[in-house]
């Protein structure tokens, strides 16, 4: 009784087109669920991002460079379908579409990541400034709907991200990698110990963020460090 009239006063709306639902128990609609393409295999053994065959094993970008992090696993595809929804989470305040990813990702990876021996999830930080300006970081969010079916602590203090000298959009690829390096922080009094952790983000594009991440977590002792986004750029596999 109580959730329907929850329900009228506050209906839940599709992820992917933001009408309300027609079916309030569900979580996107029909039409648009078919949209919203999946990672599953095959894809890129080192990254996630879908391949095109089963016969390679990691994409283009991580047959021409070593990323430092282990695995990393997406959940969507980052596309005209889940864009304006995963974009929305941050800008226009969409908090609740990250409930919709945190469940699609545990039908795809509980498994998988289970097996990890995981006992850390570490969101990727945002700068205190803009964090104080939105109020959250989707990150986060994103790693408290893992926590909850993963059994996994998050530490979200561990890692802090420190001012940007230069907007990261003004730098070439190869500058940003250097630079990204000097921005996120490792904090002693926050570690609990971890060795094997899941780094949480919402949007994986180059990998330029993962990887500065885990090398300031492997740097100070951890041993291996997974990677899980919401959605992933297909890029040229
Ligand atoms: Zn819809
Ligand atoms: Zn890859």
């Amino acid at each position: 009784m109580y959730q329907e009239i929850w329900n009228l006063l506050y209906p839940k709306h599709c992820p992917v087109c933001f009408e309300i639902l027609e079916d309030q128990k569900g979580d996107i609609c029909p039409s648009c669920r078919k949209k919203v393409k999946r990672i599953r295999q095959p894809y890129c053994y080192q990254c996630g991002k879908p391949l095109l065959s089963k016969e390679q094993e990691y994409c283009y970008d991580c047959k021409r460079r070593k990323l430092s992090f282990d695995r990393g696993f997406s959940i969507v595809e980052y596309d005209t379908a889940t864009a304006p929804s995963i974009l929305a989470v941050k800008y226009k305040n969409r908090r609740e579409f990250v409930k919709f990813y945190g469940r699609m990702g545990r039908e795809q990876y509980e498994k998988i990541l289970r097996e990890l021996d995981l006992d850390g999830i570490i969101p990727v930080p945002l700068a205190r400034k803009k964090q104080r300006k939105r109020g959250f970081n989707q990150a986060e969010l994103f790693a408290n709907e893992v926590a909850g079916w993963l059994s996994v602590p998050v530490n979200r203090r561990l890692l802090i991200r420190g001012k940007e000298t230069t907007p990261l959009k003004e730098l070439s690829p190869l500058e940003r990698r250097a630079a990204l390096l000097k921005v996120f922080f490792w904090q002693e009094k926050y570690y609990r110990g971890e060795r094997r952790v899941l780094l949480v983000d919402d949007i994986y594009t180059s990998g330029a963020t993962a990887d500065a991440c885990t090398r300031i977590l492997k740097k100070h002792g951890i041993e291996k460090v997974y990677v899980l986004t919401m959605a992933i750029g297909r890029g040229d596999s």
